[in-house]
């Protein structure tokens, strides 16, 4: 099986992991949350010689979303994800790169809301969706199990877990999501998140402060 090759694109304000996914082989690739600097993300798919097939979001915040509109106008391909509880999100980009300066940032709607037990393929990769609210409502997690690999967007980051101070947050889903989805992926497993550098669950679930009080 060809591998997959990942990188990392900061951007926005917030230096978000906007993250290019691809098969060695055949260049088959995603784009996950492509939260803005539109033109710094194709500059880097032409540089790499990827061919894009879809777009995917993690969840609706502006540094994650705010450049899919644009993205999928320029590309002409499919964007999926997030979970449909994070619409409000998506309906308010917009207003939101206004109050951020990120005055390029565009309201959009997904060609398909996804749902945990879903799976997308990249070539023969295949990625389980995952639902892990707590963060945003919405909240997904793509998991490649065969190269145990995962994309937790805002959920888990190296030695924090993502915010939940928003007024739909929910302090106690983020940390079920992250005991009942992630933790049990196996120690194995090594992701990319929305923010700094990735990890594995292997760390975390021996350094993480946060991930300490979940397990008790
Ligand atoms: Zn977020």
């Amino acid at each position: 099986m060809a591998e997959l090759q990942a990188a990392v694109i900061p951007v926005t304000p917030f230096q978000q992991n906007c993250t290019l996914l691809w098969d060695d082989g055949s260049k088959q690739a995603w784009v996950i949350d492509p939260g803005g600097n539109v033109p710094r993300i194709r500059e880097a798919i032409g540089t790499l010689g990827l061919a894009v097939e879809r777009i995917l979001l993690t969840h609706g915040h502006i540094d994650h979303a705010g450049g899919a509109a644009e993205l999928r106008d320029a590309l002409g391909v499919p964007l999926d994800g997030p979970d449909e509880r994070d619409a409000f999100l998506l309906d308010g980009l917009a207003e939101q790169g206004r109050a951020y300066g990120m005055t390029e940032a565009r309201n959009v709607r997904p060609d398909r809301w996804l749902l945990e037990g879903d799976a997308v393929t990249l070539g023969s990769h295949r990625f389980d969706v995952l639902h892990c609210p707590g963060h945003t409502p919405g909240h997904l997690v793509f998991v490649n199990r065969a190269s145990r690999f995962a994309l937790v967007g805002d959920v888990l980051f190296r030695g924090s877990v993502g915010r939940t101070d928003f007024p739909y947050g929910d302090p106690a889903a983020l940390l079920e999501s992250i005991r009942g989805k992630l933790l049990p992926l196996g120690d194995d497993v090594s992701f990319i998140c929305g923010h700094g550098p990735g990890s594995t669950i292997a760390v975390e679930r021996r350094a993480n402060p946060f991930v300490a009080e979940v397990l008790g």
